[in-house]
Formats: structure tokens, C-alpha cells, sequence
């Protein structure tokens, strides 16, 4: 799809028309001087569709800095979606406003093409609440609308997406610090497969020293500032005379400040060195926050093309396993055509990767997403809800060892995940307190003995058992197991479940979720409303759309008496991940 990509600032237009496709770049251009002599981003525009016209966009690609806790997605521009772009101006005044008018002057002179809006935002909006809190009064932080919100989202999904493709690997199963380093900078903590944690908060001034912003400060400082020199003044020196130039004394470009330093300015070596550590110190950070690192990635004109910025950053992280080939570094070019560049050492655990960031594509390729509607989001259909009663997973030895050599299960009546059943054979459960007659054993015979109880079985039985992902029973408590044939003293195997969610790749879609992530189920419309957090949704093509409880969860919202197999269809609504407990395991 031919997609017309609009980026509107306060005095200047870009745009480009991309091939979404193939990534080709059919024309592009810049417009400026917008505001002097009147002129306006009217007149602006249609300058720039005369050009871009003659390309024929099938659609129109809006960069929109802020969508507020509106938009998860870049969405279809109607009015209803105007009217809550408008809405977040109050977020970003400088911005919002002038990506406002490029859309209703491109929607007038472009009426007959799909526009679509993405936003900066979107890729840090399922931030977990953990991070996208500040420590402030949580009612005042509600009233005034204080929250980090992230910046850069477009760019920092573009170049994890490359580093997933680069590694060959999912990028829901890798945990990548992307670093967008140009004149505004920020870090990002890019973990099953969108942004958990970002250095930008509310506005784009905090974390990273940028060009000509200071990133973090003792928040005093800005008291201090307001107080005396004025609130006005004090916007002004942390968003413009602060950063590399504030530091350096000489001004916001790398390139001039690298020159300087080799000449021995104090002021621009101050500036490179505070950069890079404050870079370092976030790299450390979103590594923990991780709970480790599979790749870093730099980007933006200082990440792509400093080597020597980029040594100074990356030195001395050996022991996270990040190691850096200098001759890579020193090497390493990055295009559009040719975008990525491994600058590890060979055998580094971690990888370091120079990308070229490439936001334009990315918001063509979302525009074509949405405008051609294979996006769409599909009507949300309630979740069927099926509650696990106390089970009993075996394994062939185990099997031969309860019920006698070759045994075989006699199905009793099929479960809802194609190819399982339960059976008619039941054991009894020993724990040091108590014991439990008659649970049931689930089919197919498996690779490793799980047993799965609710919290109130293990208060029974006297024993501690972690909640865990299926399969996951390695360090797990230990269980004694009671057959017609013998009895069966398991090390390991005995959980409680982890609540998950089965779907197909269609619903997940559907519901705008990803396999292994996080999200929140709220059981809507009963006796006892309840919601669940920290469900993982575990998305493959055999499994049927149901979400897994225990006995104790639905008790919890009256989800009636169920045995195992039974199926209640509950008004069930999925909201993005909150989970505060991301475990990684793989399930
Ligand atoms: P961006 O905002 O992504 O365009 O990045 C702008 C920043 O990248 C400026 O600080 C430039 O000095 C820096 N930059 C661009 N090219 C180079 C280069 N070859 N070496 C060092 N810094 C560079």
C-alpha cells in the first residue's frame, strides 16, 4: 500500500510516501517556514499533496506525539477520534495542536483516503502500573492526570521488531533495552514484546540528557528554578538550555561536541561523559527490572552513527553479559536498506545491536494495518470459563507404578483442549496433615507428574505449593500419591495453577493481546464481580478459547459448583496487562 506519512511540528512539515510493503521510499520532502508570513499548515499541505499526489496514497499516515490513556493502537481517524486527540492537548501543548491542524488540513484536501493516527505513545501504554507511577498522592495524581505516558513508541517498537527478526527469535520472548539516542533520547524496557518501563514520563523531559533537555533532576531543582527565576524561565532552561548544550556551554550537536572534546574543551568532555553514564546507569536499570538482557539496541542519530559514544556507553557492562567488538563498532554503517548491525563480540550472551530506526515505515505499516482492515478489532466475545477441580497429570512410570505394569487410562469423558480427557481412574492425595480420596486423573500420560490443587486443598493436605505455570514443577512440593497398585512418593510436581487463558492466534487478535502476556479478566454481571489479575494468556492455533481457574477462584466469584470439564459463559472483558507480577517463564 502507498502510504502518505505526515509529520507535523510547530514550524515545519515532513512527509514521505513510503511503499508500506516493501519498506521503498517513494518520494519525500519538508515543508517550513510554517507560522512566518501567515503561512499556515494549510498552505503547507497543499503544497505537499500537490507532490505527494502524484504518487496516488491509498492513505494518510498521521504522527500523533501524545494519545493519552486513549489509545492503545494507532486507530482510524473519525471524529470521535479527533475529538480524543483534542483532549490529550493538555499533555502535549506543543505538540498536539499542530499534529491536529496537519490532520483536518490533510483530511480536507485528501477526503477520499482512509487517515490514520499513530501515536508516539501507543507502544508504552500497557505499561504495568509499577512503572507508570509516580510516587505522588495517587488521588492527586488522578486528578491532575499524572503518569508516565513514554515517548519515542514508534521507534522503539520499529527497532525491537528488527532485533527480534535479527535474532531470529519472537520478540515476545526477549527482553531488549532499546536506546533511541538523538536529540531527544530515551531508554526502553522492551519486555514480551511491548514496553514495560521507558525513561520519558509525563512529558518528554525526564530520563536521558538530551540535546538541549536535562532528563532526570532532583525535583527540587525545578522548585528551585521556578522559584527563582519563574516557572516560565525554568521551562525553558531544562527543555532548552540544558542537556549536551547546558553541559557543554557550546551547544546540542554530538558531532560538534566530539570534535571539541578531542581539542581538550572541558565543557563538551563534561557533556559526553555525563551522556554516556547517564545512558549506562539505565541500561543497569531496565536490565534488573528485567530481571536480565538478551539484547541492547542503540538507535536515533547519536546510536547510529557514534561509535565512539557508543563505546563510552557500553564499557564496563561485561558483567551483564554485554561485550562489544571495538572493530564491529568502529564499523559499523547503518541504512535504511541495510538496517542493522551486531556489534557484540562473538559468543556475548547479550547482543548489541546498532539499528536504523525507521519511524516513518513503522507508522506506514501500522496506517496499512488499520486502513486495509486487517486489524480490525474484532467484536470482543465473552470468555467461557472453565474450572479446573483438583487434578492429577501422570507419566507412564508413574502410571506403572500406581496401577501395575501396562496400564492403560479408561477415558471418561473428553476436556475442552483437543486431545485431553479425564478419566475414570481416581488417586488418593497423601500431604503430612491430610489426605484427599478420589481426584482425578487427566489424559494423555505426559513427560512429568503434576498434581494441581486449590490453595484450600493445600491447607488441608499441610503443604506449600507454588503457584506455578503448567509443566513449570521443577523445585515445586513434594506429594505422595495413592493407587490400586502402590503408592507413589513424588519429590516435586504438586502446584497450584497458574489462571491462564487458552485462545487461538484469531482471538488473540481479537482482543489485542499477545502469547505470554499479562492481562486482567474481569468476571462481570454476577453475585460477586471479581477481577483477576496477572491471567496469562497462552495463545496457539489447536487451543480452544477458555480461561483456567481453580475451585477456590470461582468460589470467589460465584461461579457456581463445577467439576472438572464444566463450562460457565461469564461476561468476561480483557484490559491491558496491570499485572504486577511478571514471572518469566517460558510456558
Ligand atoms: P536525531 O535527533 O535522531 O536526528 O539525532 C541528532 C543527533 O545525532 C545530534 O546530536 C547529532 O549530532 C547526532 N549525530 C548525527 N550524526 C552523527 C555522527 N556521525 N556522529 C556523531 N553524532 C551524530
Amino acid at each position: 500500500m502507498k502510504v502518505l506519512v505526515i509529520n507535523c511540528g510547530s514550524s515545519s512539515v515532513k512527509w514521505q510516501v513510503v511503499e508500506s510493503d516493501s519498506g521503498k521510499r517513494l518520494a519525500e520532502g519538508k515543508a517550513e517556514r510554517i507560522g512566518s508570513d501567515g503561512r499556515t499548515h494549510e498552505d503547507a499541505l497543499k503544497e505537499i499533496l500537490e507532490e505527494a499526489k502524484t504518487h496516488a496514497p491509498e492513505a494518510v499516515g498521521h504522527r500523533v506525539v501524545h494519545g493519552g490513556e486513549a489509545f492503545h493502537a494507532a486507530s482510524v481517524i473519525d471524529d470521535e477520534v479527533l475529538g480524543a486527540i483534542e483532549a490529550c492537548v493538555p499533555l502535549a501543548p506543543l505538540h498536539n495542536p499542530v499534529n491536529l491542524a496537519g490532520i483536518h488540513a490533510a483530511r480536507a484536501l485528501l477526503p477520499d483516503v482512509p487517515h490514520v493516527a499513530v501515536f508516539d505513545t501507543a507502544f508504552h501504554s500497557r505499561m504495568p502500573r509499577r512503572s507508570r507511577m509516580y510516587a505522588i498522592d495517587t488521588e492527586l495524581a488522578k486528578e491532575k492526570g499524572i503518569r508516565r505516558f513514554g515517548f519515542h513508541g514508534t521507534s522503539h517498537k520499529f527497532v525491537a521488531g528488527l532485533a527480534a527478526d535479527y535474532l531470529k527469535t519472537p520478540v515476545q520472548d526477549l527482553r531488549i533495552i532499546t536506546l533511541h539516542l538523538g536529540n531527544g533520547a530515551s531508554a526502553c524496557a522492551v519486555e514480551l514484546g511491548s514496553s514495560s518501563e521507558t525513561s520519558m514520563g509525563m512529558t518528554p523531559l525526564e530520563g536521558l540528557v538530551m540535546g538541549t533537555r536535562s532528563g532526570d533532576v532532583d525535583p527540587g531543582v525545578v522548585l528551585k528554578l521556578a522559584r527563582e527565576l519563574g516557572i516560565d524561565e525554568a521551562e525553558r532552561v531544562l527543555n532548552r538550555e540544558s542537556g549536551l548544550k547546558g553541559l557543554s556551554g557550546i551547544g546540542n550537536d554530538l558531532r560538534d561536541l566530539q570534535a571539541k572534546a578531542e581539542e581538550g574543551h572541558d565543557g563538551a568532555r563534561l557533556a559526553l561523559t555525563v551522556f554516556a553514564h547517564q545512558v549506562r546507569k539505565y541500561i543497569g536499570a531496565y536490565a534488573a527490572v528485567m530481571g536480565g538482557v538478551d539484547a541492547v539496541v542503540l538507535t536515533g542519530g547519536i546510536g547510529e552513527n557514534s561509535a565512539p559514544m557508543r563505546r563510552r556507553i557500553l564499557q564496563r557492562l561485561e558483567f551483564l553479559g554485554v561485550r562489544m567488538d571495538e572493530d564491529a563498532n568502529q564499523g559499523a554503517k547503518v541504512t535504511d536498506d541495510d538496517p542493522v548491525r551486531d556489534i557484540s563480540e562473538p559468543g556475548a550472551r547479550v547482543k548489541t545491536l546498532v539499528i536504523a530506526t525507521n519511524e516513518e515505515l513503522e507508522i506506514a505499516r501500522q496506517t496499512q494495518e488499520i486502513a486495509s482492515g486487517a486489524k480490525k478489532i474484532a467484536q470482543k466475545k465473552p470468555i467461557p470459563i472453565a474450572v479446573s477441580a483438583r487434578h492429577i497429570h501422570l507419566t507412564r512410570e508413574a502410571l506403572d507404578a500406581l496401577y501395575g505394569e501396562g496400564y492403560e487410562l479408561t477415558p471418561y469423558k473428553p476436556l475442552s483442549q483437543p486431545g485431553q480427557f479425564a478419566c475414570e481412574e481416581k488417586l488418593t492425595i497423601i500431604g503430612p496433615r491430610n489426605k484427599i480420596e478420589g481426584v482425578r486423573i487427566l489424559g494423555p500420560l505426559r513427560p512429568g507428574c503434576q498434581v494441581e490443587i486449590s490453595r484450600t486443598d493445600e491447607f488441608f493436605l499441610g503443604v506449600d505449593a507454588p503457584v506455578r505455570h503448567s509443566g513449570k514443577t521443577k523445585g515445586s512440593a513434594p506429594i505422595t500419591l495413592e493407587g490400586p497398585k502402590g503408592t507413589l512418593k513424588l519429590e516435586e510436581g504438586l502446584i497450584c495453577a497458574w489462571r491462564h487463558i487458552h485462545m487461538t492466534p484469531a482471538d488473540a487478535e481479537a482482543y489485542g493481546v499477545k502469547d505470554k502476556e499479562y492481562v486482567e479478566v474481569a468476571v462481570k454481571g454476577g453475585p460477586r464481580d471479581l477481577i483477576f489479575g496477572d491471567v496469562l494468556v497462552r495463545v496457539k492455533d489447536s487451543y480452544a478459547l477458555e480461561m483456567h481457574i481453580d475451585t477456590d477462584e470461582a468460589n470467589a466469584a460465584e461461579l457456581g459448583r463445577m467439576s472438572e470439564g464444566d463450562i460457565v459463559d461469564a461476561e468476561v472483558y480483557v484490559t491491558p496487562n496491570d499485572a504486577e507480577a511478571v514471572i518469566r517463564e517460558k510456558s
